[in-house]
């Protein structure tokens, strides 16, 4: 009693279209939507209290432009729409670290129509290549890094024991959760918070609170059997 989905899932061939990526953008905006008030509050303890309301007016521009974008069906050119939109209507660290994510990202992608497990886990690489080299973060610091590190490589744990997709975004996602708590006692040594010093420990990061929503909206998206695909 397997029918093909199901073994394509379990075999982890799943891969995703244009369409599912455009899909996980959607997610994530909402879900920064949904979160836009305790990105802020946590921003206001430890920074200016704009990180919600920078990724927020991000989003929204880029749910604008990819709608204009018309039948495009690659997905590096889609993902590098998403970094220029964020990297030119995000002000602040947040635009531009966000707007290297998705601009690496699209470029280990230029001129793919599709997306497995592999190339998400090269994906989430190039965007940890790319936002370590722009922001100099190194894990620890209580940055988005301490996110998006823990989830890259919890996603490529999982993969290797045998997981398939769907269960290692979820496992990405919750490290990246795991990762996201963990940065309440550390001291900021980048950024904003970094000002602050030893009274930035008690606080959960901005960042690495939005670069959770990040994996837990790719989670969400294609982690349903009937949207997978
Ligand atoms: P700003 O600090 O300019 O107001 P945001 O509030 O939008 O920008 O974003 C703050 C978040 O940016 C922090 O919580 C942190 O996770 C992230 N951040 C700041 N500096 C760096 C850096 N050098 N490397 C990685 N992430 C950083
Ligand atoms: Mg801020």
């Amino acid at each position: 009693m397997v029918d093909v989905a199901e073994s394509e899932k379990a075999s982890g061939r799943m891969s995703l279209g244009h369409d599912d990526v455009l899909r996980w953008i959607r997610v994530f905006a909402a879900e920064v939507e949904a979160n836009k008030e305790q990105l802020t509050s946590l921003d206001s303890a430890i920074g200016d209290g704009d990180h919600g309301i920078n990724m927020e007016r991000g989003m929204s521009a880029v749910l604008v432009k990819v709608d204009a974008a018309g039948e495009e069906q690659d997905i590096g050119a889609l993902l590098k729409t998403v970094g220029m939109t964020l990297v030119s209507t995000v002000g602040g660290a947040g635009g531009p670290l966000y707007g290297t994510l998705f601009l690496q990202m699209g470029t280990v992608l230029t001129g793919r129509a599709e997306l497995g497990p592999d190339d998400w886990a090269a994906a989430l690489d190039a965007a940890i290549t790319g936002v370590q080299g722009r922001g100099k973060a190194e894990p620890g610091d209580k940055t988005m890094i301490d996110a998006l590190i823990p989830g890259r490589d919890a996603l490529k744990a999982a993969l290797a024991e045998g997981a398939t997709f769907e269960q290692a975004l979820r496992q990405s996602a919750d490290a990246a959760g795991q990762g996201m708590r963990d940065t309440i006692p550390l001291v900021a040594r980048k950024g904003r918070a970094s000002y602050l010093g030893e009274r930035s420990a008690g606080h959960q990061d901005p960042g690495a609170t939005s670069s959770h929503l990040l994996l837990e909206a790719a989670a969400d998206a294609w982690g349903r059997p009937e949207q997978a695909g």
